[in-house]
Parts: C-alpha cells; sequence; structure tokens
C-alpha cells in the first residue's frame, strides 16, 4: 500500500464539483418541469428490469459522472412522480425543494444522532424541532419526543411507551407471558393497519384490539368504547390504551379527541392520538376545534412526510411526559461513553426510540419549519383544503358525478352515469375500472376509499403543487375515463344479459 491512500469510493474536488454542478442543474430541470411528465409511466416489473440489464454484480468501478447521469435519467423517466401537481393519491406529498438539499447536506456531514457526542449540533437542531412540531400542533412545549422513519414507526414508539407505562407487570423485566390477564387497546375501525402490526411486534396479539364501530359521523363511537371497556374489565383484561384518530387514512375524520380523553382518564388507559396525516390541520384556526382534546394525549404521531411536506421519510413520536421514552428505550452498556459534556445533561436520542445509529431526518423539517413558517403552513394547509372542497363541490355539480364524503384534505366522489339506475354493485365495478385507468394513465393519480360500501375515487390533497386549474381538469378526466369505461362495461353487461 501507498504512503498515501487513494480510495476507489472517493471523488477529488473538480471531480465532486463537476457532477454535482450537472446533478442540481438537472434536478433544478426536473422539478421545475415535473407537471409536463405524466404523473407514471406505468411500466412493468419486466420491462423495468430490461431497462436496468441482468448484469451480476460489477467486478470494477465505473466513474461517478458516468454513474450519477445514468441514474438521474433512470429516476426522471421511470418514476411516479408524487411531486407532480395531478398527484393526490393515497396520503404522499410533494416533497419541498429545501428537503433535498438539506438531505444532501445531512448526508454529507453524516452525523449519528443517536447520541450527542457524536451529532452535537444535529441533535440540538433536532431537539428543537420536536419543540417546534409541538407548538405546531398547539399542545405544550414539554412534550418530548423525536424523529422517526414514518407514521408506523411514530406510533410503534408510542405504543411500547404505553405498555410499559401502564402495563400492571413489568413487562420490560418479566416477558409479555407473566403479564396475568391479557392486554387490550382500543381503537375504531377505521385506525391504520400500524395498529396490527404493533399488536404482533409488542407481544399483545392481534386478538387485543377492540376495533370500536364507528358513528353516523364516522368518529370512533364512544358510547360504544366505554362499554366495551367495561365489559373487558369484567371479564378480567387489562385495558391499555385508546387510540383516537386526527385524521383517518381513507376520509379524514377526526375522532372525538375530548371524549376519548375524558374515557382514558376515567379508566387511567393511556391515551395515543395517531394524527400521522392529520395533526398539522391544528395550526389553521379555522380548524382548530376538530382538534380540541389533542393536549391531554399522552402520546402523539404525526408525519412530516406527510402535511409538512418533507421529503420521505419522516415521522415524529410526541411524549406528553418524555421520561416514559427513556424509561422503555434507556439501557447504558458498557462500550457506551455518552455521559455528560461539562456537567450539563446532554441528550441522547438512542434513549428515545428503537433506533440506535440515526440519520439526520430533523434537518430537513427543521429548515422547511423556517423557510416556510407557521403563517406559510397555515396558508398552504388551508389552502390544500380549499381545493378538496372545491373538488367536492365541482363533484356535487357535476351530472355525471357524485360527492361523497368531503373532510380536512380528503374527498371521495363516484362516476355515475345519468342513464344509470342506480345498481351499486355496477357502480362498485364502474367506479373500481374507473381508478384503474386513472392510476396507470398518467394524467391524474387517485385512490380508492370504500364509504359505506360505496367504491369511491379518493382525492388526498397535501400538495403545494396542485391549482384549481388542476381540480377542474382532474374532474375532466375523471368524467370522460367515466363515460368511456361506462359505455364499454354496460354493453358487455347488456350482451351478457342477452345470451
Ligand atoms: C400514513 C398513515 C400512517 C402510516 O404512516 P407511514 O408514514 O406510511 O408509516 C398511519 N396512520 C395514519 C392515520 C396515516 O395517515
Amino acid at each position: 500500500m501507498a504512503k498515501t491512500r487513494k480510495s476507489p469510493i472517493d471523488m477529488n474536488r473538480e471531480e465532486f464539483q463537476k457532477v454535482g454542478y450537472q446533478l442540481i442543474d438537472d434536478i433544478s430541470n426536473f422539478i421545475h418541469s415535473i407537471d409536463q411528465k405524466p404523473v407514471t409511466p406505468n411500466e412493468s416489473p419486466s420491462t423495468l428490469q430490461a431497462i436496468l440489464g441482468h448484469s451480476s454484480l460489477p467486478e470494477n468501478g465505473k466513474p461517478a459522472k458516468e454513474l450519477i447521469s445514468r441514474t438521474t435519467d433512470l429516476l426522471f423517466n421511470h418514476s411516479l412522480l408524487n411531486g407532480h401537481p395531478k398527484f393526490l393519491g393515497y396520503i404522499t406529498s410533494s416533497a419541498a425543494p429545501i428537503g433535498a438539499l438539506a438531505d444532501l447536506l445531512a448526508a454529507s456531514v453524516n452525523p449519528n444522532v443517536g447520541a450527542h457526542i457524536l451529532s452535537p449540533i444535529a441533535t440540538e437542531i433536532e431537539k428543537q424541532t420536536v419543540k417546534w412540531l409541538c407548538e405546531f400542533i398547539g399542545v405544550s412545549s414539554n412534550y418530548g419526543g423525536l424523529l422517526v422513519s414514518g407514521g408506523n414507526m411514530a406510533n410503534f414508539t408510542a405504543f411500547l411507551a404505553a405498555r410499559t407505562a401502564k402495563s400492571p407487570k413489568n413487562i420490560k423485566e418479566d416477558g409479555i407471558q407473566n403479564a396475568t390477564n391479557q392486554l387490550t387497546v382500543y381503537c375504531s375501525k377505521t385506525t391504520h393497519t400500524w395498529i396490527e402490526k404493533a399488536v404482533i411486534l409488542f407481544g399483545l396479539g392481534t386478538k387485543s384490539i377492540r376495533w370500536i364501530a364507528t358513528d353516523a359521523s364516522n368518529k370512533m363511537d364512544t358510547q360504544l368504547l366505554e362499554t366495551t371497556i367495561k365489559e373487558d374489565l369484567k371479564n378480567n383484561y387489562t385495558p391499555l390504551m385508546v387510540v383516537g384518530t386526527a385524521g383517518d387514512v381513507s376520509t379524514g375524520v377526526v375522532d372525538n379527541l375530548n371524549e376519548l380523553s375524558a374515557i382514558c382518564k376515567k379508566y387511567d388507559l393511556w391515551f395515543h392520538i395517531d394524527g400521522a396525516y392529520g395533526a398539522p390541520a391544528a395550526i389553521v384556526p379555522k380548524y382548530k376545534h376538530l382538534f380540541e382534546g389533542i393536549k391531554e394525549a399522552d402520546s402523539i404521531a404525526l408525519d412530516p412526510h406527510k402535511w409538512l411536506y418533507s421529503p420521505l421519510e419522516a415521522g415524529c413520536t410526541l411524549v406528553k411526559n418524555p421520561q416514559h421514552l427513556i424509561d422503555t428505550y434507556s439501557s447504558h452498556p458498557e462500550y457506551y461513553n455518552f455521559s455528560n459534556t461539562d456537567g450539563e445533561m446532554a441528550q441522547n436520542f438512542y434513549e428515545y426510540g428503537l433506533q440506535n445509529s440515526r440519520g439526520f431526518r430533523a434537518l430537513k423539517v427543521w429548515l422547511s419549519l423556517q423557510q416556510v413558517g407557521r403563517s406559510g403552513y397555515e396558508a398552504l394547509i388551508t389552502e390544500d383544503i380549499e381545493l378538496s372542497k372545491m373538488l367536492f363541490d365541482l363533484a356535487q355539480k357535476h351530472n355525471e358525478l357524485e360527492a361523497v364524503s368531503q373532510n380536512l384534505s380528503i374527498t371521495t366522489l363516484r362516476y355515475v352515469p345519468i342513464d344509470h339506475d342506480t345498481d351499486n354493485d355496477y357502480l362498485n365495478t364502474l367506479n373500481e375500472s374507473i381508478l384503474n385507468e386513472l392510476q396507470t394513465g398518467g394524467e391524474v393519480f387517485l385512490s380508492n376509499a370504500i364509504v359505506k360500501e360505496q367504491y369511491c375515487l379518493r382525492a388526498c390533497i397535501v400538495n403545494f403543487r396542485t391549482s384549481e386549474k388542476d381540480i377542474e381538469e382532474i374532474i375532466g378526466i375523471i368524467t370522460s375515463v367515466g363515460t368511456k369505461l361506462h359505455k364499454k362495461l354496460s354493453a358487455v353487461t347488456k350482451d351478457t344479459e342477452t345470451e
């Protein structure tokens, strides 16, 4: 080996600059013409595999310039573009451009935000981000927490803290098998699938979930909740926690958080709120009342990579008394020398959650909170909601569309042909085929929801690029696809009827 080392993985200054500047130029062009591209290229796995080629692990290296250039082409031309103004599917936002720069910067310095000593400024930035997120959603900044990969992890992180805090036995030491009575958790039927993964992961089992039915407005039926808890207590179960939803994933409904909180207090249960999607709307004075009771939560999950427009991945867990996180996750192995800095207590994030080595996710959130500010976010979120309402109104006025629901920034609607005699099965089939066509056609990307047995098209607007013009055009696209498919489907139905 030579005295000075030449690593094949390093890039010299000129090379890094050249490749980097080119990449930034290309990204800039991509972002600023994103509306000209199809939302999705709709290519099959085998087409994509053929483009990648089937070669085995490269024996020798290639220049970074060539690789980055080919890869930008691959990504720009063969991706679904959730930054497109007509991408309104699921709950994935357009990513803030400053978030892309933040990720580049974070990866370049590469702090390990598991321990303060390894990430001094990054740890303090993450702490400030957590504090600002508390202010954002209107809870006390005495809540503590951390950034995680997304809503699932944010909910898991809180779930385990709840289990540690509220189970009568010391599960942490004795294991779940000695928890005498079966622990039970309560959530509405509309709760996201994370709850199933959580009870599997943390040993309660799926039978521990009490799926509480919703009332006419699709909120958890709190009377039924209380009866179920009483019943369980009578039968020797051990109720652990209630999960309220602040913006359900299908239709955006927020549970009655005040009532849930009162029930939790009465029965000494942990009150968790899944606000992965909806919690940021609490920043808008006009919608604040929906979130009344959020201040009472023992823990809250929210997802900056949804309505704060952070690039994937960024979720966040907030806990009213952060000591519960430390009680759950902290341990002090002999190989960590992370104790004090000058007599001040330093916060080590590995003690707050499941991860050990941690990336600097907070940076992109911290930067966009400052770029946009409280007032900017209030405006952005309000506009998303206004656009969602506009979509609902246009659908309501249109003689071939039926507006079904509108909450926060989620609208559900369906196509109903004029000449139709309202056979729900036919409408379900028709709307499902409309959705399939929309998801592959590249003009607009919607998802689906089943509302009261009706198969609906669902638009969730967490997209700062969507405009009124897009909404008007989307109405046109849905109806023209609907007309075409109805013609085709009803002809097939008639054929089979006459056979
Ligand atoms: C999106 C969502 C989740 C899951 O979050 P991920 O970031 O996809 O892990 C959980 N709950 C609700 C209400 C959501 O909207």
